[in-house]
């Protein structure tokens, strides 16, 4: 066979490849460079501000490092309040980034002296949220890269797999975690990730410490925002 043949027309050169994803990290800095407006709050779901923009929401156990992830996106240092009481806000925290995108803080789920009814209310919540929310374009649902995966995280992949919506893992505070763990740890949750057809097969590796993996973040939020 010649070997024009094999060559796949659509694949990409490295050059090409390189290219858009420094295309990405641009146009992802440039959509977190923008105002970011706390709008709305609410624990109750008949109180959902009405949907317009795409619109991204923030998952993860009570203390993954949420608020931290979220400031160092918007790098601001208030917009998502780092907790002190971990378990404590059960509403979900509405964010308008630059008339673009709204970003949405889920209340942290599994902390460990919540009670059962909190726990339950959780799972109600987030699930009638995923479900019925149309502009939902993705869940970024995080998980300490310290520590194993909890039955908390895997019900909340099945209510997340349930409702449907697509969602990506994204590792936190991989600065806390030596390099041979860290990569442990990957091929863990990509292939947890892998066995999930909601989840998208690529996890991110981040660290709001050291800035590790934000760009990349911020440039795969951008491809959903509403063009500038
Ligand atoms: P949330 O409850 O999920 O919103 O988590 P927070 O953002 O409040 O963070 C919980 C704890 O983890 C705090 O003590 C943070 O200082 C710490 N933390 C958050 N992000 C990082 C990180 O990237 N690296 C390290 N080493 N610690 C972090």
């Amino acid at each position: 066979m010649a070997a024009e043949l094999l060559t796949n027309p659509f694949e990409k050169t490295p050059e090409q490849a390189e290219a858009e994803r420094l295309a990405g990290i641009e146009a992802g800095r440039l959509l977190f460079a923008a105002q970011c407006d706390f709008f709305f709050a609410t624990q109750r779901l008949d109180q959902l501000p009405p949907s317009g923009l795409p619109e991204v929401a923030f998952a993860g156990r009570s203390n993954v490092g949420k608020s931290s992830l979220v400031n160092a996106l918007t790098g601001r240092k208030t917009l998502a309040r780092v907790s002190a009481q971990p378990g404590r806000t059960k509403q979900l925290n509405f964010f308008n980034l630059g008339g673009r995108l709204t970003l949405v803080d889920m209340p942290g789920y599994g902390y460990a002296v919540a009670t059962k009814e909190v726990k339950e209310d959780w799972q109600g919540l987030m699930f009638t949220y995923l479900r019925g929310r149309t502009t939902l374009s993705r869940v970024i649902l995080l998980m300490d890269a310290r520590i194993e995966v909890k039955e908390n995280d895997l019900a909340a992949i099945a209510t997340l797999d349930r409702a449907a919506v697509l969602y990506r893992i994204v590792l936190t505070k991989a600065d806390a975690v030596k390099k041979s763990d860290l990569e442990r740890k990957q091929a863990e949750i990509t292939a947890l990730a892998r066995k999930h057809p909601a989840a998208l097969s690529d996890i991110l590796t981040t660290s709001s410490d050291t800035g590790m993996g934000i760009a990349e973040l911020r440039a795969d939020l951008a491809a959903l925002a509403k063009s500038a």
